[in-house]
């Protein structure tokens, strides 16, 4: 039946549609950190991630990238195609930051001399352990060629959103994607939002994302706002 939940995760809901190949993604308001252990609701940030996600899908879409996205359905919904999840994060850093800056004891801001790609296993309880390539392969997680694959369509997403934000004064730094099969075919699943990509003003070094709700900075949603005003400009 449609309109099903198939899914609740920690930022979405994933609803069954008439067609099994297709589902609608809900935004939540929920923001979690640590691995869902630091929660608060913040009014506005699931049709403000809804609208981001839809126009960076939008985008990369256009650059070549295969995407899930269908169609924006409602202010917090987007119907996308119904994907095989790999069960992989896939994270692309320009900038040193975050978990990187943390297990290296070395402070935030240093320009990777080029983008740098790590696999996490998608596993909260875990807390969303770092994985080798090699261990990607052997858990059965991807093939060979469909890590390849990956990287290369990792690099393509970092080299469009780049190029889009740039225009308009944000430096990203890193960011996180999710792939997952169709057809055999490898296809970017999940969201592109300040959510699951850090993102800083590049005049004053200011915080976009949502290392502001991890950090207590405040002003989630102002920023998100300001994302998307900035996005919408071009
Ligand atoms: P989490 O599981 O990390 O708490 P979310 O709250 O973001 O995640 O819920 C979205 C879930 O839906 C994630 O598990 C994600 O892997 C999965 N997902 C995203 N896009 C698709 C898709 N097109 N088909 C099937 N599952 C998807
Ligand atoms: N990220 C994410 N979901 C996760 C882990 C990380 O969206 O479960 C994003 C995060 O927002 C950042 C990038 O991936 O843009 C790198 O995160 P990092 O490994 O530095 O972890 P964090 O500091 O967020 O714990």
């Amino acid at each position: 039946m449609a309109g099903e939940r198939r899914y609740e995760g920690k930022a979405k809901v994933m609803l069954t549609t008439e067609s099994a190949d297709r589902l609608w993604m809900r935004f939540k308001d929920d923001a979690t950190a640590l691995d869902g252990k630091k929660r608060a609701s913040i009014t506005g940030k699931g049709a403000l991630n809804t609208r981001i996600t839809a126009l960076l899908l939008g985008l990369v879409s256009a650059g070549g990238v295969p995407t899930h996205l269908r169609a924006q359905v409602d202010e917090t919904t987007l119907e996308v195609d119904a994907l095989e999840m790999m069960g992989i994060e896939v994270v692309l850093r320009n900038v040193l930051a975050g978990s990187l800056a943390r297990r290296l004891g070395r402070p935030e801001g240093q320009v990777l001399p080029f983008p740098v790609v790590e696999f996490y296993l998608k596993d909260d309880a875990l807390g969303d352990p770092m994985l080798a390539e090699d261990h990607v392969v052997a858990l059965g997680l991807a093939s060979v060629a469909e890590i390849a694959e990956i990287r290369r369509l990792t690099h393509r997403v970092n080299e469009i959103l780049e190029d889009a934000l740039v225009a308009h004064g944000i430096t990203l730094v890193d960011f996180k994607l999710e792939f997952g099969r169709r057809n055999g075919q490898i296809v970017l699943g999940d969201e592109i939002s300040p959510d699951t990509c850090r993102l800083w003003d590049t005049k004053t070094g200011e915080k976009m994302d949502k290392d502001r709700f991890r950090r207590d900075l405040g002003g989630l949603e102002e920023a998100y706002q300001e994302v998307l005003a900035r996005l919408e400009r071009s």
